[in-house]
């Protein structure tokens, strides 16, 4: 079976075609500036990379021209369209609503237009692609995976906001969580690594990249997560600030002359480690790099970055009275030894967890980087959000299914 997954962003177009009988890459690709100047597709086949700048105006054009590589002599993999066998969307919001992957139907298809109130970024864009791969590939069945559907088993306790609850009634005001997908692809493969059974495991897992969260899964149930009602919340990232006071709001707001929207656009975009270092960078290749070589800003911003990872490890391990591992994964969690050794030497000692420096000086890779006495085991676990897309896009066709609980 092969399957085609798609993230459809608000300007770009992720792709990737797997065969699902071995679960191997046949090709992927980014559709960049779609409906913006110099557009392009960069797209890989056989190791190889092979960039097509053209003309893309909207999300259908640049859908369009994705199949007909994929089926091109020059850069293609199938002969025919008629070989993808299902598309498996990537859907940032899924509310309340969608607790489970589902096929997608008219119905699904409304309620992920009524969720955009929730979302009004993302979901609209993924929208987009939907439509426009059901146009294009029609009669090809299609499934929706959620990025918050994962941490919809959260208890009351966990989501709900100390404000007036009627805004939860109203308004749907809660933590929802986000990354759903690789929080649920890296536990699971964290207790496949361990030989230990999924729903026997406490673990944190760490995912670290340009957006950041933390999860709690308790026994294969995300119990608590760091992002909330929005992806703001939680942790140190790029360019958001996570965990505000929020009276800071109004404060600046009067101070500098700003609307809600725009404390709001700075907290979201000129935040993080970039207004830590004013401005100096959101990557942290370079915040690391410079604070490495001692320049104490970049210093500064890396310790308020890890510190605040370990004070949501800590918590977590409280929420689930007790932690067996501790998962890092996506962009920074995968690549950057020194991180997760600051972290784990400054602060997670009284876990009972030891580092193993050696073990750790790995990028990318699947790896336990803790010693073998240590009482709880820390690993890194590179995510892979296309490939359980796939995995559930298969299992809901194979089956006849409408939903795949998770
Ligand atoms: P992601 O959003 O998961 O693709 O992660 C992207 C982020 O990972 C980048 O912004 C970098 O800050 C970070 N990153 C990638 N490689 C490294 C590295 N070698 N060391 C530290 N951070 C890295």
């Amino acid at each position: 079976m092969k399957v085609l997954v798609i993230n459809s962003g608000s300007s770009s177009i992720k792709y990737q075609l797997l065969d699902m009988n071995t679960e191997e890459v046949l090709s992927k690709g980014l559709v960049e500036r779609i409906g913006i100047n110099g557009s392009r597709i960069v797209h890989r086949i056989n190791g190889e990379k092979h960039i097509l700048e053209e003309e893309i105006p909207d999300h259908e054009v640049g859908l369009k021209r994705v199949l007909e590589l994929l089926t091109s002599e020059k850069y293609g993999v199938l002969k025919d369209l008629k070989e993808i066998d299902a598309v498996g969307h990537r859907v940032v919001h899924g509310g309340e609503r969608f607790a489970s992957s589902v096929k997608i139907t008219d119905e699904v298809l409304k309620t992920i237009e009524a969720l955009s109130f929730l979302a009004p970024l993302h979901n609209p864009a993924n929208i987009m692609g939907i439509k426009s791969a059901m146009k294009l590939l029609p009669g090809v069945p299609q499934v929706g995976v959620f990025d918050t559907a994962f941490h919809q088993k959260m208890p009351a306790k966990a989501y709900l906001y100390a404000i007036p609850y009627e805004y939860y009634e109203k308004y749907k005001i809660r933590r929802y969580g986000f990354h759903g997908t690789s929080h649920r692809y890296v536990s699971k493969r964290a207790a496949e690594i361990l030989g230990k059974p999924y729903n026997e495991l406490k673990i944190i897992t760490v995912h670290v990249g340009n957006g950041a969260s933390v999860a709690a899964v308790n026994k294969g149930v995300s119990v608590d997560t760091s992002m909330g009602f929005t992806p703001l919340e939680g942790l140190v990232m790029g360019t958001r600030s996570g965990d505000i006071d929020p009276a800071i709001v109004e404060f600046l707001e009067k101070e500098e002359g700003l609307s809600a929207k725009e404390v709001v656009n700075i907290l979201n975009k000129k935040s993080g480690v970039l207004g830590l270092t004013k401005g100096f960078s959101s990557d942290m290749r370079d915040i690391e790099d410079n604070a490495i070589e001692g320049d104490p800003v970049c210093r500064l911003a890396f310790d308020v970055y890890e510190y605040r990872i370990a004070k949501y490890i800590g918590a977590y391990a409280a929420a689930m009275n007790g932690v067996d591992a501790i998962v890092f994964t996506a962009g920074v969690g995968e690549n950057s030894p020194i991180m997760r050794e600051e972290i784990i030497e400054n602060y997670l000692g009284y876990l009972g967890i030891t580092i193993d420096k050696e073990a750790n000086n790995i990028r990318g890779e699947e790896k336990i980087i803790s010693t073998p006495d240590s009482k709880v085991v820390a690993m890194v676990v590179p995510t892979n959000e296309e490939l359980m897309i796939a995995r559930d896009t298969k299992e809901i066709i194979e089956k006849g299914l409408d939903e795949l609980k998770l």
